[in-house]
């Protein structure tokens, strides 16, 4: 992957799924042939041992992290443990910690155990000072009351950004950034694309949530990192800014997050 090449960049990719496993590295080339890079987002221990290997084979990058969903078994500390030694011996291709948070629309996990690991790693950022990724749903107030508290001076970015504007609101001032992904693109979310033109544009990043969430016209099949051009088309309408000026600033926005998108 050279840099400077990447015209487009999607800032949450899960290409280490099984779903991927039997044409990975096509899914890749095929990304790279569009000019689309993407950051590798861990949710629990293996999958972000898994993402530092192929982010490390594939010169990209990577986030560690423990989902909420994930959440549950071994106390915390002991769990970001394991993390925080991902990220310390890897600097050259772990570029975030997350994704972490709480989710309470499918409650898998009690919401004190939820609670208590995405303190430890709010700490864990704290001590690091690498951006966080969040993934929230169902749980907006006791979220940002949590990064509240965690006085964090690092960038924070919201994944799958669909909220409302008070909200929004809330995750501002808390340094955040908004990942826009598919979700965007559906007929019902004439919300969101009013939203966005509310939100600064230094602040907006294109996402997939691959293999999850197709964009509209991919929609029953599975989502990889190319597809968020599709997003981009769309942020552009919403906008009314060209695709071109889109892909730079979000590009920039996630070089500005990260601090690389290659390694
Ligand atoms: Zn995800």
């Amino acid at each position: 992957m050279e840099p400077g090449f990447l015209e487009v960049f999607d800032t949450h990719a899960h290409l280490c799924s099984p779903e991927f496993d039997l044409d990975r590295s096509e899914v890749e080339s095929r990304a790279r042939e569009n000019g689309v890079g993407f950051i590798e987002i861990g949710y629990d221990e293996a999958s972000s041992a898994e993402a530092v290997r192929f982010a490390t084979s594939t010169r990209g990058i990577c986030s560690v992290g423990i989902h909420p969903h994930y959440a549950g078994g071994d106390p915390p500390p002991e769990r970001w443990g394991f993390i925080e030694a991902l990220a310390v011996s890897n600097p050259g291709v772990v570029k975030a910690l997350g994704e972490m948070g709480l989710d309470y629309f499918r409650n898998l996990v009690p919401r004190e155990a939820q609670l208590e690991c995405f303190r430890e790693g709010l700490k864990l950022a704290k001590e690091l000072g690498l951006p966080v990724i969040i993934h929230q749903r169902d749980a907006e107030n006791d979220l940002l009351r949590e990064l509240r508290s965690a006085r964090l001076s690092q960038p924070v970015v919201f994944h799958c950004f669909s909220q409302d504007e008070n909200y929004a609101d809330g995750c501002l001032e808390l340094g955040g950034y908004f990942g826009i992904g598919g979700v965007l693109t559906y007929p019902k979310n004439d919300g969101l694309r009013q939203l966005v033109k509310k939100l600064p544009l230094d602040r907006l990043l294109l996402e997939t949530d691959c293999p999850y969430l197709p964009p509209q016209g991919f929609r029953g099949k599975r989502n990889e990192p190319a597809f968020v051009l599709e997003t981009l088309k769309a942020l552009s309408a919403a906008l009314g800014i060209g695709v071109g000026e889109v892909a730079r600033i979000t590009k920039e926005n996630a070089l500005r997050v990260f601090g690389s998108l290659t390694s």
